[in-house]
């Protein structure tokens, strides 16, 4: 399977990452990756980046040498409800919005709660793709996230960093291969993702491979094969959202 998409990287905007976008977008180049996502830490990660940085994140070229790129956010789900840590003014320009819960910009709860929070938050218009469900940080009915996602069809991420680089990386294993089987029993789409936080895991995938070799899930099902399949779903996302501009008049912008 050839893997031509990593949509989940840091840099050292992200306060606890240690490349510069040029360095990711190098080892991008080198490792074959056509298109990159450029997702740092939503404003509630201690460390991350102020709203500025998302305002000003269009100065950056669409390519890079031969890599493109889409500058986004990593958006922190902040309680129960799903909410994200971003205004909705930046999330209608971001051209890439992952969401991930985290420890410390979420509360937790019990299984019901933190699967209500991620699942609401995939339920929201502006919402791309989710990532690494099977952190054993949170909780969670991973067979009922595998079922919302097919049926909303929304990528659910195979977090290569929750297989290889986090501390409790055995427990999350047992999650990401539990629902990994779900994403192949209800077709769910997946995208793989590096989460690299330093350039030489950008583009990195065998353990998240392995795993999804493992588990029988379908090339078909795995959006990382084609750059122009993730444009399309993309700016299909963007052109299915409600239309919010009479609330995004220049006056009243910080609506969150
Ligand atoms: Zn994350
Ligand atoms: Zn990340």
């Amino acid at each position: 399977m050839e893997l031509l998409v990593d949509l989940h990287t840091h840099t050292i905007a992200s306060g606890h990452a240690y490349s510069t976008i040029t360095e990711n977008v190098h080892a991008a180049s080198r490792r074959g990756i056509k298109l990159l996502g450029m997702t740092d830490h939503g404003p509630s990660m201690p460390g991350s980046p102020h709203l500025f940085h998302f305002e000003n994140l269009s100065i950056i070229p669409d390519e890079l040498s031969g890599v493109k790129v889409l500058p986004g956010v990593e958006a922190n789900i902040t309680n129960h409800e799903g909410d994200l840590d971003m205004p909705l003014k930046y999330l209608t320009y971001l051209k890439l919005i992952l969401v991930g819960l985290h420890p410390i910009c979420y509360p937790g709860g019990t299984c019901e709660q933190n699967t209500q929070a991620y699942i609401k938050a995939m339920e929201n218009p502006y919402t791309d793709m989710m990532v690494h469900p099977g952190r054993p940080d949170f909780e969670m009915d991973l067979e009922k996230i595998a079922h919302t996602s097919a049926r909303l069809n929304i990528p659910v991420e195979v977090n290569n960093s929750s297989l290889s680089t986090i501390r409790d990386k055995d427990e999350a294993r047992d999650n990401c291969r539990s629902i990994a089987r779900y994403m192949v029993k209800y077709n769910s789409p997946v995208i793989l993702g590096s989460d690299a936080h330093f350039w030489d895991r950008v583009g990195e995938f065998s353990d998240a491979l392995d795993l999804v070799y493992e588990a029988g899930i379908s090339e078909h099902q795995i959006l990382n094969t084609s750059p122009d399949r993730v444009l399309d779903y993309l700016a299909t996302r963007r052109r299915n959202r409600p239309d919010i501009s009479r609330l995004l008049h220049p006056y009243r912008l910080n609506i969150a």
